[in-house]
């Protein structure tokens, strides 16, 4: 493995660090770009949760959510499989030494050189759900593992995936089960997924009811049906918890696939793992003010370093709802106010009117909760660079981790500390007329 740079590495601090202190103390370093604060112990908790919530479920980590090299490598460390849609996701998670049989390949359409590299590289268990599919995968991969993915779509959910992928339960799903049986394959299972930021944790029991049925149908035609396949769909927020799908989960599992039945059952789990790991720091570089005809101020516009066309792209496409909180706390009247990213685009806004006290040039605005479906998906379009990671760790996790493979003593440093000082003087500043803290830019 390429020896990581200083930048690169994981910063090893004392257990009371949070990202707030991390941000003030890289924000009092005469930094300018935006950045992220990257939690590690917070994707570990995460982990430990699921373990005690879905002891059974065993979690597949969607590389699409948040594929950085550090967030894969610390899933890999703590044992959790992949779900991998594509040749690059299945590389970047064998180059770590992964074993192929930690990897379901859970796209239902596969570009058939994507297919021909599952077959070289051992990944055998994937989905489909069109007879096309299944011609291709006979050609091509005739031996593998399949799982048929059927359609269940939640009734809220940040963004469905049902109207692309998933074959209806009832009327196609039989029909391709005697599909593939006719074309000699090895069906192995039924997979869904309800829709990404799922909103109704009861429709994972209609799920796991309607795979119950075809278990039963794939046995009649001569099929081990032995993996079931829960998807995604859990939040992942630092306000969320999975208490409630994990309950409806757990009770469905009980009453179609009780404990001892020869069923493996796992999930795909993409942003609960990574939402609330990442912070993101944006500096205000430029503003404008727009005026009353008694010359007050009506209306601010911020101008920040990173925007639509970078992490905020999660605002288009993921639907997310973002909150910026101001580093320097909320001191003052406050104003309608609109954040704008840094590109040329005026479609680059992050947020239309939100009430703010007045910001100077090179203060910071915090956004919580930035780690899914964001970096991964950002482009430096007009010149603006995605922001870096800086990812921190607590010693006692550090002990823990080293040397997990594939991590290694290589990807840490220690010795790291954070000054609070700026934050505390910021944070316990009266209302009032806010003294400007000066922060150089470059
Ligand atoms: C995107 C995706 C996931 C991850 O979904 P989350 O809602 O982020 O948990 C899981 N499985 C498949 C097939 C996906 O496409």
């Amino acid at each position: 493995m390429k020896a990581l740079n200083i930048e690169e590495r994981v910063r090893v601090v004392d257990a009371d660090w949070n990202s707030w202190d991390a941000i003030c103390d890289t924000t009092s370093r005469r930094q300018e770009d935006a950045f992220y604060v990257l939690d590690i112990g917070n994707i570990v908790n995460k982990y430990r949760i699921w373990k005690e919530k879905m002891p059974r479920v065993e979690p597949h980590y969607a590389v699409k959510c948040n594929d950085l090299q550090i967030v894969v490598e610390v899933l890999a460390a703590l044992g959790v499989g992949f779900d991998c849609a594509s040749k690059i996701e299945i590389n970047k998670v064998l180059d770590l030494g992964v074993s192929p049989d930690r990897i379901i390949f859970a796209n239902p359409a596969k570009p058939a050189s994507h297919l021909r590299h599952a077959l070289a590289s051992g990944v055998n268990t994937m989905t489909f759900d069109s007879e096309f599919e299944l011609l291709k995968i006979k050609q091509l991969h005739p031996r593998a593992n399949l799982v048929i993915r059927i359609r269940c779509d939640a009734k809220i959910a940040q963004c469905p995936l049902g109207f692309k992928f998933g074959c209806d339960p009832i009327s196609e799903a039989p029909r391709l089960l005697k599909q593939a049986r006719i074309l000699g394959l090895n069906v192995i299972g039924v997979s869904f997924h309800v829709g990404s930021g799922c909103g109704e944790p009861e429709v994972f029991s209609r799920a796991i009811e309607h795979a119950a049925q075809l278990f039963a149908l794939g046995e009649m035609l001569g099929y081990r049906m032995d993996l079931l396949d829960i998807g995604g769909g859990f939040p992942g927020g630092s306000d969320s918890s999975i208490d409630d799908i994990s309950k409806v989960v757990t009770d469905a599992l009980d009453k179609n696939f009780p404990e001892g039945c020869g069923v493996r059952v796992i999930a795909e789990p993409g942003r609960y793992f990574v939402a609330s790991a990442f912070t993101l720091a944006c500096c205000v570089y430029a503003k404008r003010q727009l005026y009353d005809d008694d010359g007050d101020v009506k209306h601010a516009m911020y101008f920040l370093n990173d925007g639509v066309y970078g992490s905020f792209n999660c605002i288009l496409y993921d639907h997310q709802e973002v909150t910026a909180i101001p580093l320097k706390g909320t001191h003052g009247k406050v104003v309608s106010s609109s954040l704008w990213g840094p590109t040329c685009d005026s479609m680059d806004q992050i947020a239309r009117d939100v009430q703010l006290s007045n910001l100077e040039v090179g203060d910071w605005l915090v956004f919580k909760d930035m780690g899914a479906y964001t970096l991964p998906v950002a482009s430096p379009f007009n010149g603006f660079p995605v922001p870096r990671v800086s990812a921190y760790i607590t010693a006692d996790l550090w002990t823990m981790l080293k040397e997990l493979s594939p991590l290694t003593e290589d990807h840490f440093v220690g010795g790291e500390t954070i000054s609070r000082n700026d934050c505390l003087l910021s944070s316990t500043l009266a209302p009032g007329p806010t003294p400007v803290i000066p922060v150089a830019l470059n």
